[in-house]
């Protein structure tokens, strides 16, 4: 099969992870989730590292570990914002979306800077309130102590940084297709993608 590439990009918390699973499940693709190259960078910030030679240095081994905790989100949009972290992320990024069987990557510029040429280009959103609401439901499961408050302040300032960074800000492709999910189902939300990708699958 030739290369297809689907770029999934959109603020923290809209739903991309789901979607990106359930499209890559869908078509037979692989699935990258980019944020957790920066989240493992940020992880090994915290840990007293220097987030160059840590972007540098980082093996498939270091996305296994607890990276979905609301302090590594915020240290992986800090280190985002540092143009030779980003740079140190590129080749690997690109190559996964190269491979045979097509690649499913979300993240925040795979439309914009990693994969300009991808078939499909999806932004996924939804309002601030609803994207921290659901982020809340699955960080309570784990931690009963989670205020609403804090991940609604933590969603809000993480989307500021993402889009107001001169590196890669997180904004739609111009030919990106956006997906508002805050007023729809999860299987809605998938529907409508898996629906746009066979649109542009089916022309190949
Ligand atoms: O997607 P996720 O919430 O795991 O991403 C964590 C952080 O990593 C984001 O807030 C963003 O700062 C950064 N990121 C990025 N570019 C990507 C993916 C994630 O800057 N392609």
């Amino acid at each position: 099969m030739t290369r297809f590439t689907v770029a999934i990009d959109g603020p923290a918390a809209a739903g991309k992870g789901t979607i990106s699973k359930a499209v890559a499940a869908h078509f037979g693709f692989a699935h990258l989730d980019t944020g957790l190259l920066y989240r493992a960078v940020g992880a090994k910030v915290l840990a007293g590292g220097d987030p160059v030679q840590a972007a540098k240095a980082l093996t498939p081994q270091d996305l296994d570990g607890d990276l979905r905790t609301p302090e590594v989100a915020q240290a992986a949009s800090r280190v985002a914002v540092l143009p030779d972290v980003r740079a140190a992320l590129v080749d690997f990024q690109r190559d996964f979306a190269a491979r045979d069987g097509g690649a499913v990557l979300d993240g925040r510029d795979i439309g914009t800077v990693i994969c300009p040429d991808a078939q499909v280009k999806l932004f996924v959103t939804a309002s601030a309130e609803v994207r921290a609401e659901r982020r809340y439901l699955e960080l309570v499961e784990q931690h009963p102590a989670t205020s609403r408050d804090t991940v609604l302040a933590d969603v809000i300032a993480r989307d500021k940084r993402d889009r107001e960074r001169a590196e890669a800000p997180l904004k739609p492709a111009d030919d990106a297709v956006t997906i508002d999910t805050s007023d729809m189902s999860i299987e809605d939300a998938v529907a409508a993608a898996v629906a746009q990708v066979q649109k542009a699958f089916g022309q190949t």
